[in-house]
This record gives structure tokens, sequence and C-alpha cells, in this order.
């Protein structure tokens, strides 16, 4: 009987009902970036905190420019975190410096620019507008207010604002510590000395390095060989993870035994066979409530499923919604053959157009153990179950690799 193969989102679907967020922590904002919110974050201070002078120049009374010139006289000096306590009367203004608090008698600043200074006068030649020059309290936020929105992945923008904001620590879901077992007897470390047959493993240090750069912990737990126990103590020894992902030993052959050890250890299957190429052979199960991806061994296959599942299974676990991988549309600049059951995720190089859509070409040879052409592929075409030949100039569906 032939197999079934479940479509790509139906099985992203089934992922998506299994896994958690981790649970949340208090960390020091400085170490936030990439950290995933679990709460909104509310402003403890108003910002502007005053109404502060946009400008260097002098703070006025609009209602002292009647006539003009006019020659008003200079009674002190509001400087940024130095300011002046006085009240202005009719005729009276300050210096004032960008960032100082505009006394509440002064309802303008004229630029210094504008003005002509002696002996403790200033001269004002131009009208000026009521507030010209002013950053009145609160107009950017309000203490009390709901800023940012959990759950939310905080960049450098979001560390300046929630520092402004007067929160010097955050409450963020945890990193979540995800496991990299890499399995099969030909497989090495980088460095180990390399006989007849053997390859060196691109799965272990490349999952661990798309994880790290999904923000969560890489844990590389080494090379195990085609042995059933020897995979079940290493499926065993993963119980204090978030995630365990292996690669290899997940397909039909005699010596892959990844599931069947799985199966023993406890694991509660999800799917195995998905309509998508590369990466038909992709195992996604539970041991104890623990996600588990067993990845198909060629390390392009290893690497489109990461894109397409493990990165919005990571997010997950970040405590975001995990949404498929981002995707824009390009101008293909070559042909696409036909395609047969299986949602193809082609691999080609995009670029950008001075005009128009970028452009994306696909890579002649696709096949899924050639490791340089995955790293010259800068995205992946998504060309659907049973879709039409496209010709140069369609319009297609691109997932960027970042
Ligand atoms: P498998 O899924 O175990 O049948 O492996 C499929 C192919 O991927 C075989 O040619 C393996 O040698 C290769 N392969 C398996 N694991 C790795 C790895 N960690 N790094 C590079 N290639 C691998
Ligand atoms: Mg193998």
């Amino acid at each position: 009987m032939a197999d079934t193969l479940l479509p790509v989102a139906d099985a992203r679907h089934l992922v998506h009902s299994t896994i958690k967020p981790v649970e949340a922590e208090h960390i020091k904002l400085r170490h936030a970036l990439g950290r995933v919110i679990a709460e909104n974050s509310v402003a403890r201070v108003s910002h502007p905190p005053a109404d502060l002078a946009a400008m260097d120049g002098y703070a006025i009374r609009t209602s002292d420019l009647v006539s003009l010139p006019t020659k008003i006289n200079i009674v002190g000096e509001s400087a940024a975190g130095q300011p002046w306590k006085g009240k202005l009367n009719s005729g009276e203004c300050i210096r004032i410096f960008t960032g100082a608090i505009v006394p509440e008698t002064a309802d303008a600043v004229v630029i210094q620019e504008n003005t002509t200074a002696e002996n403790g006068l200033v001269q004002i030649n131009r009208p000026l507008i009521k507030g010209k020059n002013i950053r009145a309290r609160a107009q950017d936020f309000y203490k009390g207010e709901a800023i940012l929105k959990y759950p939310h992945m905080l960049n450098a923008r979001d560390i300046g604002l929630l520092a402004a904001m007067n929160l010097p620590e955050v409450k963020v879901y945890r990193r979540p510590r995800i496991g990299v077992l890499s399995t099969g007897n030909e497989i090495l470390q980088p460095g180990e000395t390399i006989s007849e047959g053997q390859i060196f493993s691109a799965n272990g240090p490349g999952l661990c390095a798309f994880i790290e750069s999904k923000g969560a912990q890489a844990f590389n737990l080494g090379i195990v060989p085609d042995n059933l126990s020897k995979l079940r103590d290493a499926i065993k020894r993963s119980g204090e993870l978030d995630m365990l992902v292996s690669s290899g030993g997940v397909s039909v052959g005699d010596h892959d035994l990844v599931k069947r050890a799985a199966i023993e250890e406890g694991l509660q299957i999800y799917f195995h066979k998905i309509a998508m190429r590369p990466g038909k052979p992709l195992l996604y199960g539970t041991l104890k409530n623990m996600p588990f991806f067993g990845l198909p061994g060629n390390p392009v296959s290893a690497m489109v499923c990461a894109v397409i599942f493990l990165g919005p299974a990571i997010a997950m676990l970040s405590g975001l919604p995990g949404d498929a991988p981002e995707s824009l549309t390009a101008r293909l600049s070559n042909d696409i053959a036909a395609n047969n059951d299986r949602e193809h995720y082609i691999r080609a190089v995009l670029q950008r157009s001075e005009s128009g859509l970028p452009t994306v070409t696909s890579l002649t040879n696709q096949d899924s153990a050639l490791i340089k052409l995955l790293s010259e592929a800068n995205a992946l075409i998504c060309h659907a179950p049973h879709a039409e030949a496209l010709s140069n100039g369609s319009p297609v569906r691109v997932i960027p690799l970042t």
C-alpha cells in the first residue's frame, strides 16, 4: 500500500496542538534582546516628563510679541537637568537649552538663530505661535500606558523604549533548551580522523546554529551510531530539555532505527510522512510532553525541515504564535516544471530588482545531499502540490533564508 502523505499545513497544525510555551522569568533589560515578553509592558513614567524645550533659545510669553521687533528681559536660565524655578512676568524670558523644562508661565521657545541678545535683553524680530519648539509633557507616552503587548520579541528599538519607560527588568519567556542528536554509523564530528566512507556531520553544527538563530539554546548531544540501545540511551538522557531534534535514521532502510528507539522510549507519534520535498520522512511526536522531531539525514532535507517546522515550533516554545515562515512574492527568472503530490521547496537565489518585485532563480540541481548549493541559495520557492509548470516571469511565493 502506498504511504499516505500528510499535507504540510496539516502537519503544522498537529505540531501547534502539542506545543506550549516554556515558563517565564524576570531578567535584566540589558539581556532581553531577542526574548519574548510574557506580560504587557506598562510605562512607569510619562515621556517627556514635563514640557521641554525642543531647541536652544529663549522661553517666552507669546503675549509679549504684540508689536515686533521687541526686546525682552532675560531673567534666568533653564538647562537640561537644571530647571529654572521662577515665574515669568510680562516682558521677561529665560535662556533655555534643548531638553530643559519650559516654565509654566512660558508658552513658546524662540530659537536662538532668530534673535540677537545684548546687555541682558533679547531682541525678537518674528512672530511665534503658542507651543512652538515645546515638546509637550507625555506627548510620547504616559505613565500607566501599556505600550508593548505580549507576546512580542524584543528588538533593539524596544530595549531603548523599555529603558525610557523605567523598566530595568522585564518578564520574558525563558530561552527554550533544545538538544540536537546526529545519528549514523558513518557520521563524524568535524576535526575527527576520517576513515573510508565516513562523512563529517553537517547537521549537528548546522541545526544548533539554526536553533540559536531563533533565540533558543542549543545543546549538541553528539553522534549516535545506528544502534537501537545506544539510540534509546541518547533519547532517555534528553529528559531535561524542552525539545529534542535528531537527524538521520528516520527513513525505511535496515539501519533507520530512530523511530523504533523513540517508540520504545514512549514516543507518541503525530506524523512520519509529509507531502514535501525535500523532507518526506519527517518524524514528529512527543516524549512524555516533550516535542521530538526526527529529521531526515540529508543536510538539505534537514535544514529545509528546520525552516518549515522547527522554526515555528521554537517560536511557539518561546511564547510566540509560531506562524509559518515569512514569505514574499518574487518574479521567476527561469522555468519550473509541473509539480507532483509533494509541496516542493526549491532552492533558489533571490535578488533585489531596481523596479518592482525581486527576482528569483531556481538552482539547477535540487539533490538534497548537496550542502554547498544550499549555502549558495538564499531562498526557497514554494511550489504547491500538483501545481502547473511555471514560466519565466511568473510571480511565485518565496521563503527567504536568513
Ligand atoms: P539517513 O536519513 O540516515 O538515511 O541519511 C541520509 C543521508 O544523509 C546519508 O547519505 C547520510 O550519510 C547523510 N547524513 C546523515 N546524517 C548526516 C549528518 N549529520 N551530516 C551530514 N550528512 C548526514
Ligand atoms: Mg543513516
